[in-house]
């Protein structure tokens, strides 16, 4: 184990680090002391069933799904050959795509929390100003009544982008007025779809903590705003936990078993971490000891490594560290984690691995070569997981101190694709040919780690 400093000067050199949580709990039971009690997920469920015949009303795309939100659980033999053959270290078991990346609606995680949070939203404002109750048809909310009363209110967001697309999706199609403070990585495309759907967006040259603030503050205290606080929300971070509810299914579909012998390891990449932090959540109370969660982050903003391996009392940032942010990967681009994250995933982490820019390309392209599965950089983080858990000395370490080594074969990796479907093609084909290169040139984890 790294003494803090040290991890510091790791993290500060920007390799790559494989992180193990000395803190995990290796508990069956999640903690009923937590800020969130376990059960507020089940309660997150219900709500999205109460809006799903709303939801399909408003989108097409959800007419075949009732309007549940909800991505597929993929095997990829291929990928998961390749990764072999890249990271140098034979990935036993089966590896699965968990692919948020073609989530309907928002094209990303985001579509989860940010779509939630709105719902949350619509519903206080229904229940207290229009005469229904939670087992009317929501459907009256499309009514001029309905949209009169969340037309009064401003939804304001700070985003990197793909929170303020999910926000503004929502929140403007149930004819809430939105402003989104974008930070200076959000992609001019995601901006401009958001202008079409009337909603204003406004451009920052700061970093996201920076653009979220100026969220915060515009929206002030005026009783007719209100605030998506990304660094600080239960309802996004309850929106997420619901995937675990879903994937539960999906591997039992799957014929996936999960138990002591049978242990699954998931890799989510991670921002500020509510998107992680939520669905991890979920899954350790379903699964416990069972499933291992991993988070992913750039090797140019593990904010969420630093904040849980350097103390919580600090509220390190990465520019404290001497980092810049300097990473493609716009959906992770956060200098600060969530306070709220961090505390809940004191004992339920079990690591975070870092990844280079480079690496995230290379996966891209080996992901849309071996499968054909489009995907954004940020989205491709995860893929570095299995390869390091495998063959770096914390990750070796960890397996051996939960007696793992011997049940690999029955493994099950879950890489947690998060976002990707709206990527323009020639973004896309840009990033493609960035990884292409960066293929050619090897690979960070036979060396690094
Ligand atoms: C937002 C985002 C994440 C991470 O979610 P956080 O809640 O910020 O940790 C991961 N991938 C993509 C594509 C995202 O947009």
């Amino acid at each position: 184990m790294m003494t803090s400093s040290i991890l510091i000067e790791h993290l500060a050199s920007k390799s790559p680090y494989f992180w193990v949580n000395p803190e995990l709990d290796n508990n069956d039971l999640v903690s009923d002391e937590l800020a969130i009690p376990s059960q507020e997920i089940y309660e997150a469920e219900k709500r999205w069933k109460r809006f799903g015949p709303l939801l399909a009303v408003l989108f097409d795309e959800l007419k075949g799904s009732d309007g549940i939100i909800e991505s597929e659980l993929t095997p990829v033999p291929m990928m998961q050959e390749e990764l072999s053959r890249d990271s140098g270290n034979v990935i036993e078991g089966q590896l699965y795509l968990k692919a948020d990346h073609s989530l309907p609606v928002a094209g990303s995680v985001k579509a989860r929390g940010g779509v939630y949070e709105v719902l949350c939203l619509a519903e206080e404002l229904a229940l207290k100003n229009l005469s229904i109750d939670q087992n009317s048809d929501y459907r009256i909310l499309t009514s001029p009544e309905a949209k009169k009363l969340f037309s009064q209110y401003t939804v304001s967001v700070g985003s990197t982008g793909n929170l303020g697309l999910s926000i503004g999706i929502m929140a403007s199609t149930l004819g809430f007025n939105v402003c989104v403070h974008m930070s200076s990585e959000a992609k001019t495309w995601k901006k401009k779809i958001l202008r079409e759907l009337g909603v204003d967006v406004v451009e920052h040259f700061d970093d996201y903590s920076g653009a979220v603030a100026a969220g915060r503050i515009e929206a002030g205290n005026s009783p007719f705003s209100y605030f998506v606080d990304d660094e600080n929300s239960e309802r996004l971070f309850l929106g997420y936990s619901v995937a675990a509810l879903r994937l539960e299914q999906q591997l039992a579909a799957n014929g996936v078993v999960v138990d002591g012998d049978h242990p699954v390891f998931v890799y989510i990449p991670c921002g500020v971490g509510g998107a992680p932090g939520g669905i991890s959540f979920g899954l350790k109370v379903k699964f416990g000891s069972a499933v291992h969660c991993f988070f992913a982050e750039p090797t140019e903003a593990p904010c969420m490594l630093l904040n849980m391996a350097a103390g919580y009392e600090r509220d390190l940032n990465i520019f404290d560290i001497g980092l810049k942010l300097d990473t493609e990967a716009d959906g992770l681009a956060v200098p600060q984690a969530s306070r709220l994250v961090t505390n809940m995933m004191k004992t339920l982490l079990s690591g975070v691995c870092t990844v280079t820019d480079e690496a995230l390309f290379k996966y891209l392209y080996q992901l849309g070569k071996t499968e054909s599965i489009k995907i954004e950089p940020s989205a491709a983080a995860g893929f570095a997981g299995p390869g390091m858990l495998l063959g770096s000395a914390q990750g070796r370490a960890y397996l051996a101190e939960h007696g793992l080594e011997a049940k690999m074969q029955k493994a099950t990796h879950i890489v947690w694709t998060t976002g990707g479907r709206f990527v323009p093609s020639f973004e896309y084909e840009e990033f493609y040919s960035k990884g292409k290169m960066a293929n050619l040139s090897g690979s960070q984890n036979r060396t690094g780690a």
